[in-house]
């Protein structure tokens, strides 16, 4: 086990939730290390009784040291079952960079999550190349959704149904309640704020502290009154643009996240020509940077 994976760890003495953060899955995504690296440091100083475990650790550790999304593959579509069976058992060659990270993630989350918990949380903190990107994803079928709700931010459901292979989908079957944060823009000082407050939020929702710190949403919620565009609570995805490098895609400049468009608005340029939104909808994640292959993601409000 990499010993460079663990960003902190806590443990009380009384029996509560084991919360499990994983920071910089894409490498590129750093605040979450920044913030989890504040929040032990809290802990410690101010002797915050903690129940349960609380431990953080980093997703993508090569990627992380070039801030490169990753190395050889995306580790955030890679959580198939048959590629981890692959990979422990050995029918997989085990060459890639991305392959012993994952390995090794794993090993760690599965030392950790050994003992008798009240609840197992799995909270993976990302950051957008977009505005206004505030928000979390859940599986579809998640029903406990008292933790995520308890962070007064929109939560997207139904992500899995377009891109597979996501730490969060992996970890329900693990007997977790696992979910995504998005917080904020790639490398800002606002998306470390963003992360910060969102880990106590879990904490505290979890049980895993007692005390509700002041400030635990004050970044969150100045951030969303200070933004005139609508949240909608809850929204399910309907549509993904996928792209790859020899598309040469553009986003036209402007867009953000939950911006309404209608079907025939130019959103994108690529080799082809004009890109047009198939459907009326909320516009999710428009990538604003040149990794990746979601060029961006169409969703509708629901119940
Ligand atoms: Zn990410």
């Amino acid at each position: 086990m990499n010993q460079d994976r663990l960003i902190g760890k806590v443990e009380g003495s009384y029996p509560g939730p084991l919360v499990i953060v994983v920071a910089g899955l894409h490498g590129n995504e750093d605040s979450g290390v920044y913030a989890l690296e504040e929040v032990f440091n809290i802990i410690e100083r101010d002797r915050i009784p903690i129940r349960g475990k609380f431990i953080g650790l980093k997703g993508n550790i090569g990627a992380l040291k070039t801030r490169e999304r990753y190395v050889d593959y995306d580790m955030n579509r890679c959580w198939y079952d048959h590629h981890i069976h692959a990979l422990k058992f050995g029918q997989a060659e085990r060459k890639s960079s991305e392959d012993m990270e994952v390995l090794d993630l794993l090993h760690w989350i599965q030392e950790e999550s050994i003992g008798q918990y009240t609840e197992r949380v799995m909270m993976d903190l990302h950051a957008t190349s977009s505005e206004n990107g505030v928000f979390i994803v859940i599986p579809q079928e998640e029903t406990k959704l008292e933790i995520p709700k308890s962070m007064h931010i929109p939560i997207i459901f139904g992500l899995e149904k377009k891109i597979g292979g996501t730490l969060l989908n992996y970890f329900p079957s693990q007997d977790f309640v696992s979910f995504a944060f998005e917080g904020g823009v790639i490398g800002s000082e606002e998306a470390i704020k963003l992360h910060k407050t969102g880990v106590w939020d879990v904490l505290y929702a979890s049980g895993c502290i007692q005390v509700e710190r002041e400030e635990r949403h004050h970044d969150v919620m100045e951030y969303i009154q200070n933004d005139h565009r609508p949240h909608p609570p809850r929204v399910s995805v309907l549509y993904r643009h996928a792209i790859n490098r020899q598309d040469n895609f553009k986003m036209l400049p402007g867009f953000s996240n939950f911006q309404k468009i209608k079907a025939g608005d130019v959103l994108a340029l690529d080799k082809t020509g004009e890109i047009k939104s198939p459907i009326d909808g909320l516009l999710i994640m428009p990538l604003y940077q040149d990794t990746g292959n979601d060029g961006f993601f169409i969703a509708e409000e629901i119940e």
